[in-house]
């Protein structure tokens, strides 16, 4: 910022959208002298187009000879609060992208193009509910005041703290949440809080909107670039004072926060998988810090960085232990498949006693849930003679069949073809159709119970507006007894009638080459079985593995997150993963393999040569740093190695002080001579390899 008071700064920095990590500098003509703010989104000529740039600072001179002049103004209030301007540098210096990405990752899309006043035109829109019943809060119980009591005085004193609220389902926490945003309000701040998906949680946005009525402000992907407009203008307006909504609405634009929340704070949703790749998780820290307020991560399951960091005194821990209605976690049994495959001598989908329980529930009129973690009809095709298994022609991933539309199917770039009747390869007839998906479970369930009536939801059956709603409504009137569905079904439903739930394959998360598929499978089945009995009914969870002995099942059979996270810290701490190290992904891509791994070697030589001196790292790997902070692995295939006729190389670092590690990448990274067609993207804190 200028210091004179006397002369007009001449220049302004400009932020841009563009993967340039740099400011560009502008020359501001006389006639708008005086009315350039920082903040503020002008237009600006780049390489002969007209572009938005944003005002971050000004200059007294210019790092170029030949400065262009800004066009014009888009608007005269700027835009972009200092708050913003703080949170989104944050963002550019963490996750390896541009000030002017960062910035429009926190704005509304409507305005991102330069337009001025999108929403005014769109009169009589209203988000906010028409009739609403505002309902009461409960009376705490000794668990959820003791919380509270915390929460509440982090709140008053304004002071940032970040609470892990560990409770099991329904042990309450969603009250909290709501009597903390009440007291918030009351002291006239405001609240955000993130939901994983909102199209998942229309239960917890219900009791939000029935509870603060049209002070709430719901904001998902599927609201049009307009209504999303609306309602940030509702926000910035102050005429809405709680948000509810999925990562990006960790930007709403408040302008005095009282508290945070992330509801489920494990899901990997929170991790934008696209520039810039942010965890709102740590955006929200950002964030309360900025504000002085409370955070509150609320899960059953909390991810392991962040109750490590609960158990380090990093974060404060708060535990709800007990359900609010005394109802007992349902019993669940394990069904080991190997054994099933003895004693049947044949490959079963269902194990008798998951048969049997389904044809109980079906005879008791009760409902059941079954649930396998992979969408199609068969997962891989091959070719009994030769061997050939069938794969993308674009991708290094095999084939999914799917039923329905008769069709092979690549899951990564939606590559379709007809099936073979013969061996491409060897021309035998012998295709066989292999490995499971949910339609294959649908159409064996309805194969073995005639009369049955199933739905099934997965990313193939929703792909249509509404048609979640309807399948979920069939179930909830009983219409429906059976549904059959992926992760879709795993969360956040409440149906009392549901006595059973079925897992099909625990091991289908469990077999992924990642270090998180431990914990991913822990969460996936504590939620799916957290499903089964919570009417009056008992309930009951079945789970078929071949991996009976592995700690995720064992330990989310007996809902002990704790035995969990000690079986698990201990890998991490062996291997070397997080919450041990940070881990930054560098993705080298191509569409000539020769050419990639090249340049992937050629970077990894130089992150490597750039640490200074070699010595006895934190690893027994060929270079770190003396005080043993860095490693450098690969290059090495990606785990899919080609997409969409890209082949790819991972570089992965792992090292105890991000700041230090993403300092030393992005100087490697400006001096990086880069061939053409390549492209390097860089992932900090990666949520898989
Ligand atoms: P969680 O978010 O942990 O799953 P909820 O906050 O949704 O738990 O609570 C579970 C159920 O218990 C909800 O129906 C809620 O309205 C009710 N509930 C929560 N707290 C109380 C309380 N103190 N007294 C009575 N009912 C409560
Ligand atoms: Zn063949
Ligand atoms: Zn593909």
């Amino acid at each position: 910022m200028h210091e004179s008071n006397h002369t007009m700064p001449k220049f302004a920095q400009i932020a841009i959208a563009l993967p340039i990590d740099k400011l560009f500098h502008y020359r501001i003509p006389e006639n708008l002298s005086g009315e350039i703010a920082v903040g503020q989104r002008v237009f600006v000529p780049f390489t002969n187009r007209r572009v938005v740039g944003y005002v971050v600072g000004f200059s007294d001179e210019a790092e170029v000879k030949e400065v262009k002049d800004i066009e014009g103004i888009i608007d005269k209030d700027p835009l972009l609060t200092e708050e913003m301007l703080k949170l989104t540098k944050w963002i550019k210096d963490t996750y390896f992208c541009s000030w002017g990405e960062a910035i429009e990752a926190a704005i509304p899309s409507g305005i991102k193009k330069g337009k001025k006043e999108l929403g005014t035109r769109i009169k009589g829109l209203h988000t906010g509910p028409e009739d609403f019943l505002i309902t009461g809060k409960h009376k705490p119980t000794e668990e959820q005041s003791k919380a509270l009591k915390s929460v509440i005085e982090t709140i008053d004193k304004k002071e940032y703290v970040t609470y892990l609220l560990h409770g099991i389902t329904s042990s309450g926490k969603t009250e909290v949440y709501l009597q903390a945003i009440d007291h918030a309000l009351n002291k006239g701040r405001q609240a955000i809080m993130l939901v994983p998906e909102i199209s998942l949680t229309p239960q917890t946005v219900e009791r939000f909107v029935s509870r603060f009525g049209d002070k709430v402000a719901v904001i998902h992907s599927k609201l049009t670039p307009a209504k999303k407009f609306l309602e940030w203008k509702r926000i910035k307006d102050g005429k809405a004072s709680i948000v509810v909504g999925a990562r990006s609405a960790i930007f709403s634009p408040m302008s005095n926060l009282g508290v945070i929340i992330i509801d489920e704070e494990h899901e990997t949703t929170y991790k934008q998988d696209d520039v810039p790749r942010y965890h709102a998780r740590d955006v929200a820290e950002e964030r309360a810090k900025l504000n002085n307020c409370p955070l509150i991560l609320g899960t059953a399951t909390p991810s392991l960085e962040s109750f490590y960091k609960a158990k380090h005194g990093e974060y404060k821990l708060v535990r709800l232990t007990k359900r609010i209605d005394d109802r007992l976690l349902p019993k669940v049994k394990i069904v080991d498949m190997r054994m099933e495959l003895a004693t049947r001598k044949k490959i079963a989908i269902f194990s008798k006693m998951l048969l049997d329980a389904i044809e109980n529930t079906l005879k008791k009129g009760k409902q059941a849930i079954i649930f396998l973690n992979r969408r199609g009809f068969s997962t891989f095709i091959n070719c009994k003679k030769c061997g050939l298994v069938l794969k993308c022609k674009r991708c290094d991933t095999v084939l999914v069949y799917h039923f329905e539309e008769k069709k092979l199917v690549c899951h990564y770039c939606g590559y379709t073809q007809t099936p073979p009747e013969i061996c491409p390869k060897c021309k035998s007839g012998y295709i066989r159709y292999l490995g499971l998906g949910t339609e294959r479970v649908e159409s064996e369930i309805s194969r073995q119970f005639a009369g049955a009536h199933i739905s099934r939801m997965d990313s193939d059956t929703t792909t249509k507006a509404g048609s979640h709603d309807r399948i979920l409504g069939k179930f909830k009137s009983g219409e429906t007894s059976l549904l059959v569905g992926t992760q879709m079904i795993a969360k956040g439903l409440d149906f009392p009638e549901v006595t059973l739930v079925g897992v099909v394959s625990a091991d289908v998360t469990l077999n992924i080459p990642d270090f998180r598929s431990s914990e991913r499978t822990f969460n996936l089945l504590t939620q799916v079985a957290g499903r089964a009995g919570r009417g009056e009914h008992a309930g009951e969870v079945i789970v078929q593995t071949y991996a009976p002995g592995h700690y995720s099942i064992l330990t989310a059979a007996k809902h002990d997150y704790e035995k969990f996270y000690e079986e698990e810290i201990k890998s991490r701490k062996e291997l070397l993963f997080p919450p041990f190290v940070n881990l930054v992904k560098i993705t080298v891509r191509a569409r000539n393999d020769e050419l990639t791994l090249k340049t992937a070697q050629n970077l990894s030589e130089a992150i490597k040569a750039a640490i200074p001196g070699p010595g006895p790292g934190i690893n027994s790997g060929p270079r770190a740093r003396n005080d043993g902070t860095l490693l450098v692995a690969g290059p090495a295939p990606a785990p899919i190695s080609r997409m969409r006729g890209y082949f790819r190389y991972n570089i992965l670092l792992k090292g105890k002080d991000r700041t230090a590690m993403c300092a030393l990448l992005r100087k490697v990274l400006g001096s990086f001579r880069k061939p053409h067609g390549v492209l390097i993207a860089v992932d900090v804190d990666p949520i898989s390899m």
